[in-house]
């Protein structure tokens, strides 16, 4: 009965779980499990209270076990975006059904050992396996007590079958006979224990996962935001100063766009920040990574490029960009144009934010020039002071 309660509470905490805030669907997978377990507990309770005849009813005792199991399985599969494949189990319960019409089966605990052992061992295979086979390294490490528990479990089951099955004759004691008895049970209780807090890392580590990824995105354009610039930037440099790689920062600032917001409207403006975006993706492809650090306003970190490398790469985003109007829905276009700043790693750089200080001035320098263009910081303009760039808007 106690391994009838702990299933119980599996249901209860995943769907618990589920009303909390996790809204994943492999909770009611992994709660239809501990309903499984508990069924199958409770209806071994009552065979042996009151001893039946009927052969339906150790059948369907089975059939919770294994889809319990099952269960387990389907939540993960759903959890990592395969189908849960309940049908598969409809199948296996028919056949375990069936199966248990006949003669030999009813008659013979190793004929019914032989037919369930392979059954739950390859479910808790499949199990193991698809968490091991993930190929992002927390999500595993965060499936590992799940992946250690099934395999834990699938050779107790083996081993406990290769006794049972020695036994079948009536060579084994009633000793070993009740110790395999009770050692069968504590197993499966503490499958279930430890099944259940193995589920709730699972489900947290995602959570956090995707806490963290919309902490560092941003919404209107999916490419990384200001935060994520942070981190990345304060890694890249680290790298390139281990490796002595050369590295160079791009910006670069939409021109004249409030006029698009005040002629085209905000949601045009919002599209047109997204295009630009896009079409700097294509570019940047295989350069670096894309931050929105403002409102229209970017920056790359371009590591291992040199000042010049960083500039060629800015102007094919600055035409491309200015060759590609926005097509707003088939009625007009906006046509736009970037201004783009770069800079490179100096010697005496305290940190990256003295990079994107000096792209931001090579920035404002091309504001300053006409806009449409790029400048190199080093090249086109040396130092200028933070004070009137900022009064510039840039
Ligand atoms: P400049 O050529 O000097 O850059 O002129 P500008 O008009 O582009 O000036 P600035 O870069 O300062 O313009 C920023 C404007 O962008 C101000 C703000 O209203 C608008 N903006 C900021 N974020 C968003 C956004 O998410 N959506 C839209 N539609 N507009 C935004
Ligand atoms: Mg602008
Ligand atoms: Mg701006």
């Amino acid at each position: 009965m106690a391994t009838a309660l702990v299933g119980a509470s599996m249901a209860l905490g995943m769907g618990l779980l589920y009303h909390a805030g996790a809204r994943q669907r492999c909770l009611f997978d992994w709660a239809l499990a501990g309903l499984f377990f508990a069924a199958n507990n409770v209806l071994s309770a009552l065979m042996i209270a009151f001893p039946t005849e009927q052969f339906l009813v150790p059948g369907a005792g089975n059939v919770f076990y294994v889809a319990g199991h099952f269960g387990i399985l389907a939540g993960l599969r759903r959890h990592l975006g395969l189908p849960p494949r309940w049908e598969a189990m409809g199948v296996l319960a028919l056949a375990i059904l069936g199966a248990h019409v006949l003669a030999p089966v009813q008659s013979s605990l190793a004929h019914r050992v032989l037919l369930f052992t392979p059954i739950i061992a390859g479910i808790n295979f499949s199990a193991a396996r698809l968490l091991w086979r993930q190929p992002d390294r927390e999500a595993r490490r965060a499936g590992m007590p799940m992946i250690l528990l099934e395999t834990c479990f699938l050779v107790q089951q083996t081993v406990r079958a290769g006794y049972l099955l020695a036994g079948e004759g009536g060579s084994m004691t009633p000793a070993v006979s009740r110790f395999l008895q009770i050692s069968g049970s504590l197993a499966v209780l503490v499958f279930l224990s430890v099944a259940m807090l193995s589920c709730v890392m699972i489900v947290h580590q995602q959570q956090a996962r995707a806490l963290r990824l919309a902490s560092l995105t941003d919404m209107l354009t999916g490419c990384l935001n200001r935060r994520a610039l942070h981190e990345a930037a304060a890694r890249t440099l680290a790298r390139c100063r281990r490796d002595g790689a050369p590295l160079a920062f791009i910006t670069f600032d939409i021109d004249h766009f409030k006029s698009i917001n005040d002629r085209h409207g905000h949601a045009v403006g919002d599209s047109a920040i997204r295009h630009v975006a896009a079409l700097s993706d294509g570019v940047l492809r295989g350069c670096g990574a894309l931050f929105r650090i403002g409102g229209e306003e970017f920056a790359v970190p371009v590591a291992g490029a040199r000042a010049h490398q960083a500039g060629a790469v800015a102007e094919r985003l600055r035409a491309l960009v200015a060759a590609t109007p926005l097509d707003v829905g088939g009625r007009h276009e906006v046509r736009m144009t970037v201004s783009v700043g770069v800079a490179a790693l100096l010697p005496g750089d305290a940190g990256w934010e003295d990079i994107l200080r000096r792209a931001d001035e090579a920035l404002y320098y091309a504001k300053q020039h006409g806009r449409n263009r790029v400048s190199v910081h080093g090249v086109d303009v040396q130092a200028t002071p933070p004070a009137s760039r900022r009064a510039a808007g840039a």
